[in-house]
């Protein structure tokens, strides 16, 4: 079915397979771009032509967050709140994201028009577009976007969620690859799809394991293009790693095929590079696994009765880490809050139940023997067939692990898990994240660390995401995320810190649903005193792209290290305008943080 579109429609299609001339024939960069009611915008006819170009699905985007402001105590006002806590409902429209802001930093603003792209060829027509009328040009997949890289105000989307076709391929040669690269099994997925889609296919469905996200409603390709870790990497490597191919529509209107042999050096790019910079991708074709026999989860929750056992605590279960968890089978987080108090919410792949009650049991018996110092509750261990993990029926049956989709005739099949629902509609008030060096957990280093986590726990709270370092993973996993341009760190990070702060879905200027500035102010200067002496720990800075802080100062080096200057070489050949801008991308330097000015 994804074949036969393709085919379809690469008839109609400049689709090449290598870097021909048509970049270096490229304009000069634009100063600025334009606006709405400035000399360039396009006026109807040419926006009616445009529509036509994409077969009627250009649409003029209406806000409803803007209507909401102008009555805000009306029904539709109330119910679109409510709705902004359904991430599918935020899913199904051009003018929202799943990240309503973060204060002081961004606000989400809808477009003025959206191509709700179907084919490559939508794509292409609306890149071209906001190439020749100097355009600001956004890309929206699932819209979780941290940063607010899928949304900026008086600008044209290209919203990709139409093109959603998933294809499984026993054997899969990338183009041109044939007797340079294995065949393996694979998936091809469309752009606009989310994770919740694809583990459907590839896992409830086809009994096969596909390297996604946590997040069930994150996008397919906006994960991947940042990196991508799912509760499984520590077995598996990021999304990037396991990308083999992408179909992408490059900044001079161009389809092309990125992989190893065909266009290497965006292939590389796009696997790690972040999303929104080098092109639009419309289809990505991933590696797909055998499904190992299990997957599972460990939750606990254990308190400390004074702040010398806490030390402790923080030190045996860290030591307990490397120890017994420290390999490809376990991941998530361990968290350290409320003053006194870890919890535990970790993943499992590959272990039965009794594998899984041994591995825990040495931490549970140190604590059992020290009563007067810890109170916690018997470990919650759950192990299921791994082709069940994914399964809306059964899933919904447990109380308490997903939340389904309550609108009326909303598909049963939608569900996020319950832990994810807090961050739905969500305006961030700070966030940061560090990887740390697997050395830490060495005896001569984990002190500097505990006193960091007893801080952190001590100030606001941290957690501790294991299965986002890679230190621990299988030779292959690392082997193929060093291919990646993922910040090298990764490598050898045990784990990522992140830390957050946030409230429920707000929006600037709706009477009654105002973000509370004040306190996220405050939140954010607690977040940050939190996590200080865990940032201070690697040598360099050193933080994930997609999950990392909007005034990250030395951002270059924090999400790529030293792949930076690479990155920036494939942005100026395939982008030499600077068409594409994110916030902190590969070659923002000199834009006006809103990307509608060349400054200096
Ligand atoms: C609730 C929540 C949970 C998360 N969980 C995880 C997790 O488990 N693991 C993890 O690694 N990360 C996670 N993230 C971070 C997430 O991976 C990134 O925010 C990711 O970029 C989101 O992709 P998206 O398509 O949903 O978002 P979008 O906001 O649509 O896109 C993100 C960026 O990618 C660009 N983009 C999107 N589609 C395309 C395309 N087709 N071509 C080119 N550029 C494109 C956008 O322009 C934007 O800059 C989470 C974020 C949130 C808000």
């Amino acid at each position: 079915m994804l074949r036969r579109s393709l085919l379809k429609g690469a008839a109609a299609l400049p689709l090449t397979f290598g870097l021909a001339a048509p970049l270096a024939a490229m304009a000069a960069p634009p100063r600025r771009r334009v606006r709405p009611g400035d000399p360039g915008w396009p006026d109807a006819g040419q926006w009616a032509a445009l529509g036509a170009a994409v077969g009627g699905r250009l649409v003029k985007v209406a806000s409803p967050l803007a209507e909401c402001a102008e009555a805000p105590d009306s029904p539709a006002c109330a119910e679109l709140f409510k709705n902004l806590r359904n991430p599918f409902f935020i899913n199904e429209s051009p003018a929202l994201t799943q990240t309503l802001g973060w204060v002081d930093a961004w606000t989400s603003h809808a477009s003025e028009y959206a191509v709700a792209a179907e084919t490559s060829a939508d794509v292409a027509a609306a890149v071209t577009f906001a190439r020749k009328h100097r355009l600001r040009l956004v890309v929206k997949g699932g819209g979780h976007s941290y940063l607010g890289g899928s949304n900026a105000p008086d600008s044209l989307l290209i919203w990709t969620k139409p093109m959603r076709a998933i294809q499984l391929h026993d054997s899969f040669t990338p183009q041109g690859c044939a007797g340079r690269v294995a065949a393996t099994p694979a998936a091809s997925i469309g752009a606009g799809a989310i994770w919740l889609e694809a583990y459907d296919a590839v896992t409830t469905k086809a009994g096969r394991y596909v390297q996604g996200g946590g997040c069930t409603t994150v996008g397919v390709a906006g994960l991947v293009q940042g990196g991508g870790f799912g509760s499984y990497s520590k077995g598996f490597g990021t999304g990037a790693a396991n990308l083999l191919e992408a179909e992408v529509v490059t900044a001079d209107g161009v389809v092309r095929i990125a992989n190893a042999c065909t266009n290497p050096d965006l292939f590389w790019a796009l696997k790690g590079g972040g999303g929104g910079t080098f092109g639009v991708v419309t289809r990505l074709t991933l590696r797909t696994h055998d499904l190992p026999a299990t997957f599972g989860g460990v939750n606990a929750k254990i308190t400390a009765t004074s702040d010398a056992a806490y030390r402790a605590l923080v030190e045996q279960v860290l030591t307990f880490y490397r120890t017994s968890l420290f390999n490809p089978h376990w991941g998530e987080q361990i968290g350290f809050r409320n003053k006194r108090q870890v919890t535990i919410d970790m993943v499992l792949q590959g272990l039965d139940h009794a594998e899984a009650e041994k591995t825990w049991a040495p931490l549970f018996d140190w604590l059992a023997a020290r009563p007067a110092d810890y109170s916690f509750s018997k470990p919650s261990i759950q192990t299921l067939p791994a082709r069940l993990f994914w399964n809306p029926a059964i899933l919904k049956t447990v109380p308490g692990v997903v939340k389904g989709d309550d609108r009326p005739g909303a598909p049963a099949s939608h569900f996020i898990w319950s832990g994810d629902a807090g961050q739905v509609g969500q305006v961030l008030h700070g966030y940061q994240s560090t990887w740390l060096s697997q050395r830490l957990l060495d005896p001569d280093r984990l002190p500097a660390l505990v006193d960091a986590l007893v801080h952190a726990a001590a100030t606001w709270g941290v957690s501790l995401h294991c299965n986002k370092g890679l230190a621990g993973a299988p030779p292959e996993a690392l082997a193929r995320t060093r291919e990646t341009a993922t910040n090298p760190a990764v490598l050898d990070a045990f784990c990522l810190a992140i830390s957050g702060a946030g409230e429920g879905p707000a929006y600037p200027g709706v009477a009654g649903h105002e973000p509370n500035v004040e306190r996220g102010r405050i939140e954010a200067k607690l977040m940050r005193a939190a996590m200080a002496p865990l940032m201070a720990l690697p040598s360099r800075p050193a933080s994930y792209i997609s999950e990392t802080d909007y005034f990250e100062p030395d951002w270059q080096a924090a999400f790529w290290g030293e792949h930076y200057a690479r990155l920036q070489a494939v942005k100026r050949r395939y982008d030499p305008e600077g068409l594409f801008f994110v916030h902190h991308s590969v070659g923002s330097e000199g834009w006006s943080p809103d990307g509608f000015a060349k400054l200096g």
